[in-house]
This record gives structure tokens, C-alpha cells and sequence, in this order.
């Protein structure tokens, strides 16, 4: 069922997602070599903390994977595409690149979205996969315009990225979201012009493009949780959470 969203409700979201850009920008600034990706979750619970709100994902459960997810965040490097755990063993190197998911919950409403940064010195291919999967997320954006479908965000996705050689992630897709962090409508990053559902106002949705610069082929590794390139290459996440208005598209997670 899609929910449309009161006003009232819309001011939790928009807190909501203040926290979750907060979490980003701290991100941000410790993201270095040498950092365990441990440390990065242990600061986005600080920041939760600090700001009254809960951590979506932690103790979060899918079906087929025998253990919530243990974390706050989900921090994925290089080959890793989404879901990556958190580890004191896992120190971020000079040239990685690490994706950042953050979700915060405050008076039962949801924010979520995901940001992929540069850990050091990148090289251009991977400087190169990220700015084609944040323009992604850019091109995704525009067609949230009430009135267009579902289908017309997901086909300008995937034709930017088909159109830049990359591979689209086809198994996981951006979703409605408010008192759940999963909602209706599932949001491709692909799909046929003015195809799907049409877009009204009061929906909230998240668009999260997840790239890869090689084959179009993704699996989960021995944890459940953490899903990667069967091919080694690199991928690239990015999200924001949207609210749709009659005026436009409001962006309720604004990291830099
Ligand atoms: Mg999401």
C-alpha cells in the first residue's frame, strides 16, 4: 500500500532525514586511510545518539538471512556493493572507495540514504564511477515530477548508466519509505517511460542507483548480508530520500 503523507508527518521525515545527513557529514570528515569502518559505526551511533534517534537498519531482518543486521550503518568498499558489516578488522586504504547507508528513525518515521566517498588518492576509473552513479541519482531526481510513473525514473537511471558503460545493480531498487523503512512503490533503476505507477504528491520514496563499472552480476558472500560484483569490478551507491509536492521535489536527507 502507498502511504501519502500529511504534513505532520512530512515534518518527522524531514527531521528524520536532517539526521541521517548529519551522520553523512561526519562520515565524511573521518573517512581516511587507516580507519576501521568498526569506528565509522561506532561515530554514526554517536551522532544517532546525540540527535534522539534510532538506527534503522540495526537488528533489521530480511528473509533467507538467519541474523538481523548487526549494525547502524552499512559500509561496502570497492567490489562490495550494499550491506556491507562494519568490522574493526576492516581498515579503509589509500584509493579504496567506501559506500556509506545510513537510516535514522525519530517519532517512528524513517530517513535513508547512501553516499559512496573517496578514501585517499582515487584512481580516475573509480573517480569516474562514482560521478556517473551520482548522476544517476541526479537524473533519477528529475523525473520525480508529479505526474510522471515510476517507469520514467527508472529508464533515465538506466539509460545514463548503460549510456556511460557501467552495469546496473537490477536485484535491489529504491522503495517508498516513512513509518517503514521499506514501503511501496519498489523504485527500479530501470524500467519503460511512462511505465508503473504515477507520481503523486505526498509520496516519499527513495531513488538509489547502485553501479557497477563491470558486469551486470551481483551475489552475497558467506556473512548473508554483504552482496558484491561477481567479477570483482567496482560499484558505487547512491541515495536520497524525496518527498513529492504539487511545487516539486523536496530532497529530506540534504548531505553535501
Ligand atoms: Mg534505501
Amino acid at each position: 500500500m502507498i502511504t501519502f503523507k500529511k504534513p505532520d508527518e512530512v515534518e518527522k521525515m524531514r527531521r528524520a532525514g536532517r539526521v541521517v545527513a548529519e551522520v553523512h557529514n561526519a562520515m565524511r570528515q573521518m573517512i581516511r586511510p587507516g580507519v576501521d569502518t568498526l569506528s565509522l559505526d561506532d561515530e554514526a551511533e554517536r551522532v544517532l545518539r546525540k540527535m534522539s534517534a534510532g538506527a534503522s537498519f540495526k537488528g533489521y531482518r530480511v528473509h533467507g538471512i538467519r541474523t538481523p543486521f548487526p549494525s547502524a550503518i552499512c559500509v561496502s568498499i570497492n567490489e562490495e556493493v550494499v550491506h556491507g558489516v562494519p568490522s574493526a578488522e576492516r581498515i579503509l586504504r589509500d584509493g579504496d572507495i567506501v559506500s556509506i547507508d545510513v537510516g535514522a528513525i525519530i517519532d517512528g518515521y524513517h530517513g535513508d540514504a547512501a553516499c559512496t566517498y573517496p578514501v585517499g588518492d582515487i584512481s580516475p576509473e573509480r573517480a569516474d564511477l562514482m560521478s556517473v552513479t551520482y548522476k544517476a541519482l541526479c537524473v533519477g531526481i528529475e523525473q520525480a515530477v508529479v505526474g510522471r510513473t515510476i517507469g520514467d525514473i527508472g529508464h533515465a537511471i538506466e539509460k545514463w548508466v548503460l549510456g556511460n558503460g557501467c552495469g546496473i545493480v537490477r536485484e535491489y531498487s529504491g522503495h517508498g519509505i516513512g513509518r517503514k523503512l521499506h514501503e511501496a512503490p519498489q523504485v527500479p533503476n530501470y524500467g519503460r517511460p511512462r511505465s508503473g505507477m504515477t507520481l503523486k504528491p505526498g509520496m516519499t520514496f527513495c531513488i538509489e542507483p547502485m553501479v557497477m563499472s563491470g558486469r551486470e552480476q551481483v551475489r552475497s558472500t558467506g556473512n548473508g548480508w554483504t552482496v558484491v560484483t561477481c567479477d570483482g569490478s567496482d560499484a558505487a551507491h547512491f541515495e536520497h530520500t524525496l518527498l513529492l509536492t504539487e511545487e516539486g521535489v523536496e530532497i529530506l536527507t540534504p548531505w553535501e
